[in-house]
């Protein structure tokens, strides 16, 4: 399947690309579209009364432009994610808002830090600049939409910025203590514990409004409680799994590897390897520099009596980029580096690169399952 079609999300569909990301708009954007509609329609008889029918239609020009400005919020998530090197797979537009598919974690509290702030920071600017725009505007429909679009971004920009997860604010928060603790998971625990605490809060807001007349609709706020809860869960679950595979270090798993000259006959380099008690070998160029891993399960087909007269270098596989890893590669890095060039066996090499020794996929697979 071609790289740039993947298989699009149930129910959602692809309106264009924006900041080289495919923008999906899922069906239940619709439903939110009519609702806005059917609750703005008041205020637009009010406004400019007489319109007829035509009054939900100023209600979804509304939608489509509030849309719009979730649709920047996002972008600004997916450009800044790029600019750090991450893959952006795709930006979805929902009922409740917007979400940016990003591939992998950040690596630094700083990329975390910025990759969330700048969403709230975008839809806080557009709505001021829709706020100066208000001013200037006569009384009417167009003011009318302008209102609602500075109102909407201001609070979709200082609402995200809320400390939980799955919020950006949390993101944010996640970012503060994992700089301050040097411990992700620590980081991602604590925003997603004020992130339930939040859930929680709004639930026991939705239950008290629904008793003593309501600000917000209740049903509405329960929504958003539970949102907030499972997303704030989700964040907890996949930091349980990350935190198990942090336990992963290639250097706890590398096997010793032997460097031969990549011209040295394979049965001289394979008794080398058995003498030094060695369960790899590394081809190197004359200047030590190494070029080759040797592939196991190619060395042991050949036949004895074939293996003094062809070269160490006719059995190793080509150290390609993806095929060495730094020394001290470990965890979800670890593994998504291995899933993005798959081989049987990986160089580590040390700073200087020198080699450390080699990670044999088959013992990674082993350390995984257990
Ligand atoms: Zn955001």
């Amino acid at each position: 399947m071609p790289a740039d079609h993947p298989p699009l999300p149930r129910g959602t569909f692809r309106i264009g690309r924006i900041a080289g990301s495919p923008v999906l708009v899922s069906g239940s954007w619709f439903l939110i579209a009519g609702l806005i509609a059917v609750l703005m329609a008041p205020r637009v008889d009010q406004v400019q009364p007489g319109l007829g029918g035509l009054k939900y239609v100023v209600g979804v020009a509304f939608a489509i432009a509030l849309y719009l400005a979730v649709l920047l919020h996002e972008a600004s998530h997916a450009l800044v994610a790029r600019r750090f090197g991450f893959t952006v797979h795709s930006i979805t537009l929902h009922f409740l808002g917007g979400a940016t598919s990003i591939e992998g974690e950040a690596r630094r509290p700083r990329q975390e830090f910025w990759i969330a702030v700048v969403g709230p920071i975008t839809s806080i600017a557009v709505g001021a600049g829709a706020l100066a725009l208000w001013f200037g505007t006569p009384d009417g429909l167009l003011r009318l939409v302008v209102e609602g679009l500075a109102g909407a971004n201001l609070m979709i920009g200082v609402l995200n910025l809320v400390p939980g997860l799955p919020l950006d604010g949390g993101r944010v928060l996640k970012a503060g203590v994992w700089a301050i603790t040097g411990r992700v998971h620590t980081g991602t625990a604590v925003a997603a514990w004020t992130g339930r605490g939040i859930a929680v809060a709004v639930g026991v807001w939705a239950l008290w409004s629904s008793r003593h007349g309501a600000v917000v609709n209740p049903l509405i706020l329960l929504v958003i409680a539970l949102f907030l809860w499972s997303g704030a869960s989700q964040a907890l679950a996949v930091a349980g799994v990350t935190r198990q595979f942090s336990d992963i270090v290639a250097t706890d798993l590398a096997r010793r590897a032997l460097t031969v000259p990549d011209d040295l006959p394979l049965a001289e380099a394979m008794r080398r390897a058995r003498e030094a008690d060695a369960g790899s070998i590394v081809t190197t160029t004359a200047d030590g520099s190494p070029v080759g891993v040797v592939d196991e399960t190619a060395a042991r087909a050949v036949p004895a009596d074939r293996a003094p007269w062809i070269a160490v270098s006719t059995v190793a596989r080509t150290l390609e980029p993806g095929l060495t890893l730094p020394v001290g590669i470990s965890g979800t890095e670890l593994l998504d580096t291995v899933r993005s060039t798959p081989a049987s066996e990986y160089v580590l090499l040390e700073a200087d690169g020198r080699v450390y020794g080699v990670l044999s996929a088959a013992d990674l697979i082993r350390a995984v399952r257990r």
